[in-house]
């Protein structure tokens, strides 16, 4: 199955996901080499949200919107675009463009609870979610592909838990960069699946409108057709001095690195959800520092886990502890640079717990969190300076797949089983691991 021609309706099934996981393997070359860029759109967002309940009108002309004489169109499906309806549009034009139009009334409590259950699926194939609004996000899947497989079967594997889970149909478009991801998708619409190779994407660009790249609204086409540039091949062939003096520099500038595919925009997490965190309310409070710090390094050991899983890595470690009496207090501190390593985690996040001096004060509940994250392949070159952590990030990599083989908790840090009494600075990754067993 060739993934540069538009895949609409079918998905990949489990057993196309084994043959491209072990094509991928074996060293052959594919399509989505590099495209780690996702994005996701889901397919007329609000009218598929109602119909998920509503399938009696599957497959009828459906329009989302205001009834009242002022009202416009808030989304159609793909039956009623047919028509020349489109959002935005008032009512009373839509209904004459058709005239056994269904028209149903917005309900954006649905549509709000649908967003979270699809932003869900996102977050669990990696923490790099870009959402753009309530149905649309980037997503960077550099760090899910060693788990999940190349990023083609991870945009089927996206694709069919949208439509298992939350009943509705998304289309993804699969690139290098963010706008070659985003005209992918618009490409690929309905309920499809578009990938960019970049050694194609000067080909998919070129034949384009200027009006689709990303920036041109009606102003700056109106200056572009005024040069005559009616394609983005034409503006790819135009000096950039002719586009800095039509447009100002950064316009400019801006046209010419996309018209040749350049785009540097990262996906970018909005602040407040680029952390990973866990945090554990104690059955009883506890007032042993000694019990405390051993919370805080199993807790250390499923953030750093759940980040390596994804694939990312952080730069400031933040601990949050609660008192019987709820107050609650967080102090964090920024490292030299990312980490997803169990040890360098706990060895900060106990710091900052001693420097506290709590003595024996009665607590509810600890947590720590990894924030500032990350794509962890853009870590290790800085890693790599200081030897010592290399190692301990092996170690625990190698934990990881003894894991993921005998199940987590097969192996524990010394500290957890040789339980108190040990050496107060061995932070409680001396020892061997103890061996596997399988489950
Ligand atoms: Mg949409």
């Amino acid at each position: 199955m060739s993934r540069s021609q538009i895949t609409r309706g079918a998905r990949l099934t489990q057993d196309d996901v084994g043959r491209s996981t072990a094509a991928s393997s074996a060293g052959a070359a594919r399509e989505d080499d590099g495209c780690t860029i996702l994005h996701v759109d889901m397919d007329a967002f609000y009218a598929s949200c109602e119909l998920r309940s509503r399938p009696e009108l599957r497959g009828l002309p459906v329009i989302v919107g205001g009834d009242g004489s002022r009202g416009v169109v808030t989304a159609a499906t793909y039956e009623a675009r047919r028509y020349g309806i489109h959002s935005a549009m008032p009512m009373s034009r839509a209904k004459r463009l058709c005239p056994d139009l269904v028209v149903l009334p917005p309900d954006f409590g649905l549509y709000t609870e649908v967003s979270a259950g699809v932003m869900a699926v996102f977050r669990d194939i990696t923490p790099l979610v870009e959402p753009l609004s309530l149905d649309e996000a980037f997503l960077d899947v550099a760090g899910a592909v060693r788990r999940l497989g190349p990023p083609a079967v991870i945009a089927e594997q996206i694709r069919a838990r949208v439509h298992d889970e939350q009943g509705i149909t998304c289309t993804v478009g699969v690139a290098a960069t963010k706008f070659v991801a985003k005209l992918a998708s618009t490409r690929a619409k309905p309920d499809g699946l578009l990938v960019v190779p970049p050694d194609r994407v000067i080909a998919f660009l070129h034949p384009l409108p200027v009006s689709q790249l990303w920036g041109v609204g009606e102003k700056t086409e109106e200056v572009l057709l005024r040069l005559g540039l009616r394609t983005v091949g034409d503006i790819a062939h135009t000096p950039v001095d002719t586009l800095v003096r039509a447009l100002g520099p950064a316009a400019g500038h801006h046209l010419a690195d996309l018209a040749w595919g350049r785009d540097p925009r990262r996906v970018e997490v909005p602040e407040g959800e680029k952390s990973v965190g866990h945090e554990e309310t104690f059955p009883r409070d506890i007032d042993d520092p000694e019990v405390i710090r051993r919370e805080l390094l199993r807790l250390s050991e499923k953030v750093a886990a759940r980040l390596r899983a994804q694939g990312v890595a952080g730069r400031t470690v933040s601990i949050k502890v609660r008192f019987a009496d709820f107050s609650t207090i967080t102090r964090s501190r920024t490292l030299r640079s990312p980490t997803d390593v169990a040890r360098e985690v706990y060895a900060t996040a106990r710091e900052l717990y001693d420097a506290l001096g709590l003595q024996r004060a009665r607590l509810r509940l600890v947590g720590v969190r990894v924030e500032g994250l990350v794509d962890a392949d853009e870590a290790p070159r800085q890693l790599l300076l200081d030897e010592p952590e290399v190692g301990w990030r092996e170690a625990e990599q190698a934990v990881d797949r003894a894991a993921a083989r005998f199940g987590r908790g097969s192996i524990t840090p010394a500290r957890l089983v040789a339980g108190p009494g040990r050496d107060d600075d061995d932070h409680g990754f001396g020892g061997q691991p103890v061996a596997p067993r399988p489950r």
